[in-house]
């Protein structure tokens, strides 16, 4: 199973939730079986997390997740974890927008943050009322794309766009 390693005692509450999350998370990235990935909380400038794939790590900024007012810091995980089956897998293509239909086709959605924070453009009436919505029109992207849909993308984005609108 997947694992994550905290390398930093300083953020219990935080290093809690993220060693809960490995429970869920192993059966999801079945890529990343017998992985440790590590993580380290520090504070970072231009982003919440990153993931260095050379050193497995993910760093995370503690500070927007304690208190996580708007429940980011699953799918944040989830995103960075992806990034490593990105790595892993190439047959995952690379990007922060694929690695997010990815991660999204994947989350559980009672697992989805309540506010959007994403690279691919997401309605947030669609977030909060049908999110259920989006993991299925993500599935379907990645199902387009199996069968060579290149633009899969921005097909997902139009989808959801429509479902807002209805
Ligand atoms: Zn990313």
């Amino acid at each position: 199973m997947l694992s994550y390693r905290i390398l930093d005692d300083r953020h219990p509450r935080v290093a809690i939730k993220v060693k809960e999350l490995e429970r869920i998370f192993g059966p999801i990235f079945p890529e990343l079986d017998e992985v440790t990935l590590r993580i380290r909380m520090k504070k970072l400038r231009s982003a919440v997390a990153m993931y260095d794939h050379r050193s497995l790590r993910i760093d995370i900024d503690p500070r927007p997740f304690d208190p996580d007012k708007n429940g980011l810091l699953p799918s944040v995980i989830a995103h960075e974890t992806m990034h490593a089956v990105q790595y892993i897998d190439r047959r995952i293509p690379h990007g922060e927008r694929s690695c997010d239909i990815f991660m999204l086709a994947r989350l559980p959605t009672n697992l989805y943050p309540k506010q959007r924070d994403f690279y691919v453009s997401v309605p947030q009436s669609v977030l909060s009322s049908s999110p259920e919505r989006i993991r299925e029109t993500a599935a379907k992207a990645l199902e387009l794309r199996r069968k060579g849909l290149r633009n899969y993308i921005v097909w997902f984005e139009a989808e959801l766009k429509k479902s807002a609108t209805v």
